[in-house]
């Protein structure tokens, strides 16, 4: 799962995620994880770990276990380059993942007893995390895929012990700017433009697609 098919499901001149590059190796002292809380279609939390140039990704749908020994369900989603992991606001609608991001939390990972991309490969990763909210040990492992199964199904345990849930106001509440989900939707709705270079055509498409839009919810339809 390249940084082409991220690349190739997004349009930059409408979206303000980066567009992004694989890094290569510098002396590489600490790796960055980052959970990026994110209200899609389905309200999700994306787990990203610096990994060989990228951020390998996934997402999971109920979020972090706290409880030693429960697991929730991670898919594993295309990578995704590096500076996304700095990137908090709102997809526009009618791209690809639209809805409010959140950068939920972040900090430096270890993998336990490997070189990361050995074990990733080996489908266990034990973790531990540094973050600003989660810290301590978990363990993503790879499910066999059901026969013609496409998608790419782990599970994110907690190991080691319990700890401490995340309150559902630290829940609501970003690591980097200390906004709500709300807070992100609203303000960039109102700026939502790029400033990357975007084309003059794609935004008039897009913010004559948002008057319609908005004349038909005025209309309740
Ligand atoms: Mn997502």
């Amino acid at each position: 799962m390249s940084l082409e098919q991220y690349k190739a499901k997004r349009d930059f001149t409408r979206t303000h995620e980066p567009a992004g590059k694989k890094i290569r190796s510098k002396k590489i002292t600490s790796l960055i994880f980052v959970v990026q809380k994110h209200a899609a279609s389905h309200l999700h939390y994306d787990f990203r770990l610096e990994m060989g140039g990228v951020l390998k990704s996934w997402a999971v749908p109920k979020g972090f276990p706290f409880l030693k020994g429960d697991r929730r369900l991670a898919m594993q989603v295309e990578d995704h380059p590096i500076e996304y992991g700095g990137f908090e606001g709102t997809i526009p609608p009618d791209n690809y993942g639209a809805g409010a991001v959140m950068l939920w939390d972040f900090g430096t990972y270890k993998v336990l007893g490997r070189e990361p991309l050995d074990a990733l490969e080996a489908g266990k990763l034990p973790l531990e995390l540094s973050g600003k909210k989660l810290k301590g040990r978990w363990t993503l492992v790879r499910m066999k895929p059901k026969d013609g199964e496409l998608k790419v199904s782990w599970l994110m345990i907690k190991s080691e012990m319990d700890t401490k849930p995340i309150s559902s106001r630290t829940d609501d509440k970003s690591a980097k700017s200390g906004r709500t989900m709300k807070q992100i939707a609203s303000v960039n709705g109102k700026v939502w433009q790029s400033n990357k270079k975007s084309s003059a055509s794609a935004s008039a498409t897009s913010s004559l697609k948002e008057k319609i839009r908005a004349i038909r919810a005025k209309a309740g339809k």
